[in-house]
């Protein structure tokens, strides 16, 4: 069924109130490719949505709004050191990590929490505290809007990057993602090292721990610093790590000592919210909308704001930080 002016307010996580013309929800690819064959809605703007937690609403949609909910989680095959899991694109991320937690499928603990669905994370090759999806990636599986066929996609078909893949560049907006497949260890190798991960298993008296504890490390630390969407729109960090060469880095540490920086192959990666802090937005409301007290790069919605209202503010933090640093930062969260 085909739903008509929709208010996209509960399908994005900054709240923005958005309206869809068009709006179906798939729940196979069966129903995803009669909806793509369907000569009624040949002509219509496609926007593919999964948990509205990575978008910025500036405008309406004025066209077909796919809602992906293929759910589904099987174990398809197994060696003696790993599980291949496949989850249906549909499924909520969280839900995957803690099925995954639940049955010992090791790799993707340290990704606990993070809002959205499985079918978006190969999108921006999801990451947190030191693993991205790439780490425990095997294959997806996506349908061609054009054709309606249906593709599999290998790790290096990816193209997977820092918050970057092919779908987000090349193929953007050719292909909807339909299930994906990670290849979790039997092995448990905990990733510890990041963040403030050690602090907070410290603070929970755990020295040896369990995918379990890492994960649950993992939810305590973001339930503290970062804002719950449920009350406070947000869509996490909306501008990436910048990543410049590392002379640009010895410059600006000769200049602002405390400034951090993290080796990323032969280039330097800095920490935007620093950079944010440093000009003085953390924490500074700007009518409806502002940089959030606790993370500077997280930008909320504090109640009324616009898609347009955020974006302008997105403009200015760009504009302060590249006249303070020379240092230029891009948007992670996609704007629509
Ligand atoms: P959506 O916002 O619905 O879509 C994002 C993009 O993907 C859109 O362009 C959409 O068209 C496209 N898309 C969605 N589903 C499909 C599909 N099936 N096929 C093809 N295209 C599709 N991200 C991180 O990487 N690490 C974090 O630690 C992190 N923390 C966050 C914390 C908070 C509080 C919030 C609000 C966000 C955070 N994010 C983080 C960002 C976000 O959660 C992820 O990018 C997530 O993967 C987005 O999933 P989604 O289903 O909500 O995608
Ligand atoms: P944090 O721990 O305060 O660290 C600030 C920044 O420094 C992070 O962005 C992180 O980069 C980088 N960093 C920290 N330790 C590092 C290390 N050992 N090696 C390399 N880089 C290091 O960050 P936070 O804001 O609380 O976030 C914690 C983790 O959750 C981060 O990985 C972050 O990416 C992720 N997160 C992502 C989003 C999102 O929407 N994308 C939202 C919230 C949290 P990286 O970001 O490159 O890891």
């Amino acid at each position: 069924m085909i739903e008509q002016n929709v208010s996209l307010r509960p399908y994005n996580t900054f709240g923005l109130d958005a309206q869809a013309k068009l709006m179906a929800r798939v729940n196979s690819i069966q129903a995803l490719q009669e909806v793509l064959a369907d000569s009624r809605l040949k002509s219509e703007e496609r926007f593919i949505l999964g948990g509205g937690s990575n978008i910025l609403l500036t405008r309406n949609v004025d066209g077909l709004v796919i809602k992906n909910e293929i759910d589904g989680i099987e174990v398809i095959d197994e060696t003696p050191s790993h599980f291949l899991v496949k989850s249906g694109a549909g499924v909520v991320w969280h839900e995957l990590v803690m099925h995954c937690i639940a049955n010992n499928y090791a790799g993707i603990e340290n990704l606990s929490l993070i809002p959205g669905n499985v079918g978006a994370a190969p999108m921006q090759n999801i990451g947190a505290y030191g693993v991205e999806l790439k780490d425990v990636f095997h294959s997806l599986k996506a349908v061609d809007m054009a054709s309606g066929s249906v593709h599999s996609f290998s790790s290096s078909d990816c193209d997977f990057g820092y918050r970057e893949s092919v779908f987000k560049r090349k193929l953007k907006g050719q292909f909807v993602i339909t299930s994906v497949t990670l290849k979790l260890s039997k092995n448990p190798n905990v990733n510890t090292s990041y963040g403030a991960i050690e602090q907070e298993l410290e603070a929970m008296r755990i020295s040896s721990p369990t995918i379990k504890e890492v994960s649950q490390a993992v939810i305590n630390i973001r339930q503290s610093k970062l804002p719950d969407p449920k009350e406070l729109g947000n869509s996490g960090s909306f501008f990436k790590n910048p990543v410049v060469p590392t002379s640009k880095y010895e410059e600006l540490k000769s200049q602002h000592p405390n400034i951090p920086g993290y080796p990323a192959g032969e280039n330097t990666k800095l920490a935007a919210g620093w950079l944010i802090e440093q000009c003085g937005w953390k924490g500074k409301v700007v009518g409806n909308t502002g940089s959030h007290a606790k993370q500077a790069l997280v930008l909320v919605n504090y109640g009324n704001a616009t898609g347009v209202e955020i974006f302008e503010l997105s403009e200015q933090i760009m504009q302060s930080v590249y006249d303070t640093f020379g240092v230029q930062l891009e948007r992670e969260v996609n704007v629509y």
